[in-house]
């Protein structure tokens, strides 16, 4: 276990670091023993951090855009130079794959850096107001895109290092102070990357963190925090968005999904079967993002798609990412597998045929194979819920229209794909899905890409992490105008009915027909208001 990232306590407020209360343990999911025991920020303590975040955001949100961007240049050094032991925590802690921990994590979060670095100054750049208007002649002003406060930032296991970078490092760009409270499942992970914000030296209040399981979560939405960005599962989102509501706050949602990779007639059937197995599988199936139902058009082509899926799954090795050529590690916890496991056995007997997989290996660790099942009926566990595991449940169906029906069919709409060998066709069906990212002949490998924003419709959430958008999400437009004139103006009292009937004309000479502009300015010289 490193030691580069022991800290002196669990939470960090202020700019210190400070003992917890309530004790909790982390088990690694590759051998289901403890790696680590830690004490939970008390509700008193999160109360205090989000003061502190409040107490430094005067100065920070007008602090110069060149002092936050060397705080996040110095970041982005510390980061890189501690990579590969945070690939290393998030294989234990998690249980994650090497090559997961490289594409899906540290990339992602070092560009994330990187655009914010590029973009902030240009997305939050002030526009000028030039008023043409008679009425409102001499004046000056400008929209302002203005950060939000003390923001709040819940975050999950999964990727436990890209998308918390998702969330603060916007959000500390824009000039926003920070409350994060990391995963319970990965404490390990994100008590070293608090170490290296810390080591960055972001001010005193800037950032802090709470660490804890979902208390501690309840006490961040019930704090004075001015909003909060939960990224998790739709349970608790919408428990999160109900508090944070009860006293007037809001909240950005990425919560999970049950994304359809739709496989059209014409697809080339190599590609989507080692395309459908890495969607599936990738992270042992633990993605917001993962394919969890494949919708072929065409029985034939259904089922050689399920020969070939059960082909290559099967030449997946299980295990440890510590040795980099094993492709699936372990679920998150014993309680995950017997989930996921319930889903395969309810599908079963709704009819489903389970064609490879769907049994729980023996030995240590959260193990559980790919698996793939057929026949999947629409009202299983597996069709309808959000599954989280290696599973690739495959369903026939006749035509296009049947299979974009059922890739909407269900309450979520955060990503799909389409697999054809005629692109523009892909595109065609893509805008007929409800969701929030759509690939042709590739799933869920835009959050690489950090232009893209992230998010979805429905049970998925609201509001978007990535992006130009994470930005103005984290930010108000904030209008100001200067008046030069320097005198009482046509509008201010005294009212009169000399008053209303030349701003009635001034409507018709505003924003009339030729008629109607010609008429009123006969008015207007006819008869002259009272007042200004
Ligand atoms: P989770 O909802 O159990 O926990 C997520 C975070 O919320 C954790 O930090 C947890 O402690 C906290 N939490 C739980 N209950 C809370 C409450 N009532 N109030 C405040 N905080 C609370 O999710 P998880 O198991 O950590 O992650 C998996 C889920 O997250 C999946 O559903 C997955 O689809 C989703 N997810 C979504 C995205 C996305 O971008 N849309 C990304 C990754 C994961």
């Amino acid at each position: 276990m490193s030691t580069v990232f022991r800290t002196e306590s669990d939470v960090f407020i202020n700019g210190q670091w400070v003992p917890g209360q309530d004790p909790f343990d982390v088990i690694s999911p590759v051998t289901g023993e403890k790696i680590g025991s830690f004490l939970a920020a008390t509700p008193a303590q999160v109360a205090e951090a989000v003061a502190a975040a409040w107490r430094a955001f005067p100065s920070y949100r007008v602090a110069r855009w060149d002092v936050r961007a060397r705080l996040l240049r110095r970041l982005r050094q510390l980061f890189l130079a501690h990579q590969d032991e945070l690939a290393d925590l998030m294989i234990d802690e998690v249980g994650k794959t090497r090559v997961d921990t490289v594409t899906a994590d540290i990339m992602p979060a070092v560009e994330t850096i990187d655009y914010y670095l590029r973009r902030t100054p240009a997305v939050l750049a002030p526009r000028t107001l030039r008023h043409f208007k008679p009425p409102l002649w001499g004046k000056w002003g400008r929209i302002d895109r203005v950060p939000l406060g003390a923001v709040g930032i819940i975050s999950p296991w999964n990727f436990p290092v890209s998308l918390a970078m998702a969330a603060i490092i916007p959000a500390l760009a824009a000039g926003n102070t920070v409350v994060w409270k990391p995963s319970e499942q990965a404490t390990l992970t994100g008590l070293a990357m608090a170490r290296l914000f810390a080591d960055a030296g972001f001010p005193p209040g800037v950032f802090n963190v709470v660490t804890g399981g979902p208390a501690v979560g309840a006490a961040l939405t019930a704090s004075d925090i001015e909003t909060l960005l939960f990224i998790g599962g739709t349970a608790a989102g919408m428990k999160v968005l109900q508090a944070m509501a009860s006293h007037g706050k809001t909240a950005i949602l990425e919560l999970g999904g049950n994304d359809a990779m739709i496989v059209l007639a014409d697809a080339d059937l190599e590609q989507a079967a080692a395309g459908a197995v890495w969607g599936a599988c990738a992270n042992a199936g633990q993605i917001c993002s993962g394919i969890k139902r494949v919708i072929v058009v065409g029985r034939e082509k259904a089922d050689a798609l399920a020969a070939r899926i059960v082909q290559v799954a099967s030449g997946l090795k299980m295990g440890s990412g510590r040795d980099p050529g094993v492709a699936i590690g372990p679920l998150i916890s014993s309680q995950a597998r017997e989930r996921i496991h319930a889903f395969v056995m309810d599908a079963a007997a709704r009819g489903g045929r389970v064609l490879a997989g769907g049994q729980i290996p023996p030995g240590p660790g959260f193990f559980y194979p790919p698996t793939v099942v057929t026949n999947v009926s629409i009202d299983s566990r597996l069709w309808q819920e959000e599954a989280f595991g290696p599973l690739i449940p495959i369903v026939a169906v006749e035509t296009e229209a049947d299979a974009i029906a059922a890739a909407n069919s269900t309450p979520f709409g955060l990503s799909a794909s389409v697999w054809t060998r005629d692109p523009e066709h892909g595109l065609a069906v893509a805008r007929q899905l409800r969701a929030g990212t759509v690939m042709i002949n590739d799933h869920s490998s835009t959050w690489g890409d950090v232009r893209c924003p992230w998010g979805g419709f429905g049970l998925s959430g609201q509001g978007r992490i990535h992006g130009d958008e994470a930005l103005l999400e984290l930010t108000a437009p904030q209008v100001v105008v200067i008046d030069k004139a320097g005198r009482p103006k046509m509008w201010w009292y005294p009212y009169s009915a000399g008053k209303a009937r030349f701003f009635r004309a001034a409507v018709d000479l505003l924003y009339g027909g030729l008629a109607a502009k010609t008429a009123a300015l006969a008015a207007l010289v006819r008869k002259r208001p009272q007042g200004e």
